[in-house]
């Protein structure tokens, strides 16, 4: 459906290219790939499709409509919410197919895998990533070995499990079992979330989602939560997209939330620093979805953060443990990782002026972690 040109994904580190369909998830460097790939928005076309993220069709990196895997996913509502007085517009992204906004990300890098016709993957994942993958995998009848750290909810391990996958639950920390993926991605492909440039070019949806919900506008500021930085990276690429492609003038600050107890990102930030500090460590913190000590594109997400003038914030646990029931009172079931985003949304609604167009996301589903509010 599109011309490729062969040279589209470029090294982070050494500027090395390789081809959009070469079955590479790193440089040969060991630097991260990104994928250069022009989106266009056909807005006559756009809106006389269903209501999935596929209808941004011309804007995602698929040459080929055999190979989508799609459970028609995405276009997840926007609905307003009232935090400290003001109308905050939040996505519900917890009402995907495996209940994460994984979903995204999942969809066309799945669908990515079947155009390079892989039948065997490897991910690892504190949880959601690994669920997406695995559901998506299931669909495409490609094999996957997902590897958890021990910590992760217990539902998420029953979730990819049951999809078929081959589960590895590594004892100790996150950075454990990324130790223990890498090991076993030097034999199969690496489906990462955090390396493959293609997962990021699922994420972005959202900002396409948000643009038109909003009725074709961008808002001025879009806060969520950070790790890895799928999300964050994934609205700053779809943003920009729109920017590039001539239908908006600016990106929204782009705002990440941290947990208190693990916050290399947030240190950094506010250090000045463009890394963050080798060796970080992090302590347990409830919101597990974020727990990331040593985020791989750390230096990319304090880029993208610094350069849509936005910021970096934490949230203690009380404050998430707070929001998860206020949460749910408002109807909203979701996973403590959500909640923390929210807790950082009422954080930056304390110090801002009426009248901006806020926008936040709702990551996760309650039913995901329901034995860990209690903690
Ligand atoms: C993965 C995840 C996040 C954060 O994503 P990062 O890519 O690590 O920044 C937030 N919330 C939930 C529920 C997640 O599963
Ligand atoms: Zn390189």
């Amino acid at each position: 459906m599109k011309q490729q040109s062969d040279k589209q994904l470029v090294c982070a580190s050494c500027s090395a290219t390789y081809g959009c369909n070469d079955a590479h998830w790193r440089c040969s460097c060991g630097g991260i790939l990104n994928l250069v790939w022009p989106a266009q928005f056909p807005k006559a076309l756009i809106v006389k499709r269903k209501p999935n993220l596929w209808r941004y069709r011309e804007a995602l990196p698929i040459a080929h409509d055999e190979a989508l895997v799609t459970f028609e996913e995405g276009y997840t509502p926007l609905l307003p919410l009232t935090i400290s007085g003001l109308t905050v517009w939040c996505k519900h992204d917890y009402l995907f197919p495996t209940l994460s906004y994984k979903d995204r990300g999942a969809t066309v890098l799945v669908s990515k895998l079947r155009e390079l016709h892989l039948d065997r993957v490897v991910e690892d994942s504190s949880g959601n990533a690994g669920c997406a993958i695995a559901a998506y995998c299931a669909r495409a009848e490609i094999s996957c070995d997902i590897y958890v750290p021990a910590s992760a909810s217990q539902a998420k391990l029953e979730q990819i499990k049951a999809y078929g996958a081959t589960l590895h639950v590594v004892p100790g920390s996150r950075e454990a079992t990324a130790t223990a993926v890498l090991h076993a991605a030097a034999t199969s492909y690496y489906a990462s979330h955090s390396w493959n440039p293609f997962f990021f070019h699922g994420t972005k949806t959202i900002a396409y989602e948000i643009w038109e919900q909003l009725g074709w506008q961008i808002p001025d500021v879009v806060i969520v939560p950070v790790g890895n930085g799928t999300l964050l990276l994934g609205a700053a690429l779809g943003f920009n997209d729109l920017v590039s492609a001539g239908e908006a003038n600016r990106i929204p600050k782009l705002v990440g939330v941290q947990a208190s107890a693990c916050a290399p990102l947030f240190e950094a930030f506010h250090r000045g620093a463009s890394s963050i500090a080798k060796g970080f460590q992090g302590k347990p913190t409830l919101a597990e979805g974020i727990a990331i000590a040593e985020p791989i594109r750390g230096k990319q997400i304090l880029e993208a953060v610094r350069r849509s003038r936005g910021s970096i914030l934490t949230v203690d646990e009380e404050q998430v443990l707070g929001e998860l029931s206020w949460l749910a009172r408002q109807g909203c079931y979701v996973e403590p990782t959500a909640a923390a985003t929210i807790a950082g949304v009422r954080k930056y609604c304390e110090g801002v002026r009426d009248g901006e167009v806020i926008v936040t996301v709702l990551t996760g589903h309650g039913l995901k972690a329901a034995g860990k509010r209690s903690c």
